[in-house]
């Protein structure tokens, strides 16, 4: 049996047995990568503090035939914020939940790795809503499922004003092109620059983003259908949002 040093974020936790987890890693080196850790859930173990989902750690994996193991874990860093406001751990369980579901296990995927690094702390600061959709709008896009949100997909023009989007074809769909598309929802101007933004946020210098409520519901809402499209079938985290906390996604 091999062990492998890893460096990860904790991007899901279940639970088994009387007091062990399937612990969910997305690692720096590896992926996605889902290892048991035993013992973990008593307060006593070694384990405990450590594999807490959104936790940056690293950890020692064993390696095994049938299963992978969790024998050691330190935090490298925490997000407080996240458990302590329900608002913000609704959303960052959003994030987290798109990024698990649509990612396969071991597939190397240094993009998403930091990705969730810089996205944690945006989640503890700003607008959780808005952080949420900053990172599933650009884990989306470096996945390569996203919506062409900019150009027309049929005939290539760049969307000026308002128009429609085309869940089934893949993006934007200008006003001269409408009878070609499969499936048509408005697309209205207000709705593709909240995307511009979301998608052209830059990490370090904060951009400033300059959008109203309404308009971020309506992204936030098509956007979420998209996902919801993409996976067939529905997001467990929307429905806690809806229901604990009466939000629209
Ligand atoms: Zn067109």
């Amino acid at each position: 049996m091999e062990t492998i040093k890893v460096e990860a974020i904790v991007l899901k936790t279940t639970d088994f047995g009387d007091a062990d987890r399937v612990i969910t890693l997305f690692t720096k080196e590896f992926g996605k990568l889902e290892a048991n850790a035993y013992g973990c859930r008593r307060s006593r173990s070694p384990l405990s503090g450590a594999l807490q989902m959104f936790n940056h750690i690293s950890a020692q994996v064993i390696h095994g035939a049938k299963v992978d193991t969790i024998r050691e874990a330190d935090i490298i860093n925490f997000y407080d914020a996240l458990t302590k406001d329900l608002e913000r751990l609704a959303y960052a369980s959003l994030f987290f939940e798109i990024v698990n579901r649509m990612t396969f296990p071991n597939e190397k995927d240094r993009e998403t790795f930091d990705l969730l690094i810089k996205t944690l702390p945006v989640l503890c600061k700003r607008n959780p809503r808005i952080a949420a959709l900053i990172g599933a709008c650009k884990f989306m896009e470096t996945s390569g499922v996203q919506l062409n949100f900019i150009e027309c997909i049929h005939c290539g023009k760049e969307i000026e004003g308002d128009a429609a989007v085309s869940i089934i074809d893949g993006g934007a769909v200008c006003l001269d092109c409408i009878d070609f598309a499969e499936d048509c929802r408005p697309y209205p101007e207000g709705m593709r620059k909240v995307f511009e933004m979301l998608l052209g946020f830059d990490w370090r210098e904060n951009t400033k983003l300059t959008f109203n409520t309404r308009q971020l519901n309506a992204a936030e809402k098509f956007f979420i259908e998209y996902v919801q499209f993409i996976l067939g079938g529905e997001l467990k985290s929307v429905n806690f949002i809806r229901e604990f906390l009466d939000k629209p996604a």
